[in-house]
């Protein structure tokens, strides 16, 4: 393969990864968006082995057989809400590739006794420590999400000097090892460094912030991947990982700004160990009002419009198809119904989409904050289905609560609400929730499922 068709191909990747990204920015779009960067990432490593000439045909199509066997597997098994901790383990794999292809070039180099020149060096040293930092890292976010350690933060005095220590210990070793690539103790020393450091940088970090952490390992396996084209001379990988690079990074500030919070704090801030609030804890007792499924199908038989907010519940619960069969015998009985997205309800970048689409909800009923919240004082009944944090006022008015400023769906300016969940309890953010305690709010306690059956029954029988 010619050096002209070799980069043809890797322009012809890039570009179907940027289509890609840029179809993944809609749910209508995005699995057109996922084909189209994995044709790009098949165009790119068949590319990279016909060059390399070392192994035929028969070895490649083995390999995208056995791969994409795996892949596929492992994608059809893994339960949604357990798509976070995959995300997890496939950024770790993409971290542990890159520092070892690292490894293996300044190894080769070592034995050959031929010491890396020009930008190499600083790439090989880039591309270890921080593919290190992601696979152990990743490994963390993986057991705690998968409950295999505990979620909660892992914090003790003097954390963040010792992680500052390290850090700093490991930038100069990577000075050591690129100013003499031919040594293998600092070496050695920065790869446990980096192993180390993602152990460490991750332990503080409650479990229910690792979505946040696995977007920020996901730009850093992207960033490693770079580092890595640079060491290789790929420039199909420098753009890739650059790719993954800057969206991983996007993401983690969209998600950060949805909550309100910076990356530091949700790096440092412990946020998991925020102590858990209950209604009257400040000695004060507030009454909720209780409404069966029964009384709250009365009010909705007289509904005009509905926006249904859902929430980390309605995932829990798997309610989401029995929504739908609301959704359809209200919509039959001509009321509006919408859905309101808020970009961090559940635990992860889209996940009410994603849950709505298994449904079959129509990708037209699902409606961002922005556009929404301005409709909800026209709306008759607000469906608050297993969302807490994400409707919670006190982020508008009570500059005392931790998620003071936190954008919210303005579910309480609805003539009526319903709040679907099991008791009193908390959210992620484990603070109380005064809408809760509204004139207009109903509660009607029980499972995001069961509840919703149930209202669509008596509905039926109205
Ligand atoms: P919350 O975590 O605030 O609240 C979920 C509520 O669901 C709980 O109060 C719980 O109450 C209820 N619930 C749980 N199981 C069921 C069930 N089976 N049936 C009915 N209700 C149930 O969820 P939100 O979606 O409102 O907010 C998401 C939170 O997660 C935000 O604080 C966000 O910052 C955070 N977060 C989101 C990320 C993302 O990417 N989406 C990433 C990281 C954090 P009860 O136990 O009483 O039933």
């Amino acid at each position: 393969m010619s050096q002209t068709a070799l980069q043809l191909a890797y322009l012809a990747s890039a570009v179907l990864f940027i289509l890609g990204l840029r179809n993944l920015s809609s749910p209508r779009t995005a699995p057109t968006g996922n084909l189209l960067a994995a044709i790009g990432m098949l165009v790119a490593v068949v590319a990279t082995l016909v060059s390399q000439g070392v192994v035929g045909w028969p070895v490649i199509l083995a390999g995208v057989v056995v791969g994409g066997s795996i892949g596929a597997v492992l994608a059809l098994r893994i339960e949604m809400t357990a798509m976070p901790q995959m995300v997890a383990l496939l950024n770790g794999f993409g971290g542990a590739a890159s520092a070892l292809v690292a490894s293996a070039e300044l190894l080769d180099g070592m034995r050959a006794g031929i010491a890396p020149a020009g930008i190499v060096p600083t790439a090989i040293v880039l591309s270890t420590l921080i593919g290190a930092v992601t696979l152990t890292g990743s490994l963390i976010a993986f057991a705690k999400l998968q409950e295999l350690m505990r979620g909660a933060p892992i914090v003790y005095p003097g954390q963040r000097f010792v992680n500052a220590l390290l850090g700093l210990g490991a930038i100069g070793l990577c000075v050591a090892v690129a100013l003499s690539p031919l040594e293998l103790p600092p070496y050695a020393a920065l790869v446990g460094l980096g192993l180390l450091l993602g152990v460490l940088l991750v332990i503080p970090i409650g479990g229910a912030d690792m979505p946040v952490v696995i977007s920020l390992l996901n730009s850093y396996s992207g960033l490693a991947a770079c580092a890595t084209g640079f060491v290789l001379g790929n420039s199909g990988l420098v753009i890739s990982g650059s790719l993954v690079g800057a969206s991983g990074i996007i993401l983690t500030k969209i998600m950060c700004d949805a909550m309100n919070r910076s990356l530091g704090n949700v790096l440092f801030g412990a946020f998991g160990a925020v102590a858990e609030i209950g209604p009257g804890a400040a000695g004060e007792q507030r009454s909720v009002t209780g409404y069966t499924p029964e009384d709250a199908a009365v009010i909705f038989n007289a509904s005009r419009t509905c926006i249904v907010v859902p929430g980390y519940g309605m995932a829990v619960a798997q309610a989401q198809h029995a929504v739908r069969e609301l959704m359809d015998l209200l919509e039959a009985r001509g009321v509006k119904v919408q859905f309101a997205i808020h970009p961090v309800a559940g635990r992860m970048p889209g996940h009410m989409n994603v849950l709505l689409a298994e449904a079959d909800v129509p990708y037209d009923k699902l409606v961002e904050m922005d556009d929404i919240n301005p409709q909800f004082p026209e709306t008759d009944v607000s469906l608050v289905l297993g969302a807490n944090d994400v409707v919670n006022p006190a982020a508008r008015s009570d500059t005392s609560s931790p998620i003071y400023g936190m954008p919210i769906l303005d579910v309480d300016r609805a003539q009526h609400v319903f709040v679907i969940k099991r008791s009193m309890n908390p959210g992620f953010a484990g603070i109380d929730n005064p809408l809760f305690y509204n004139d207009n709010t109903k509660m009607v306690f029980g499972d995001a499922k069961g509840t919703v059956l149930k209202i669509t029954e008596a509905l039926r029988s109205t």
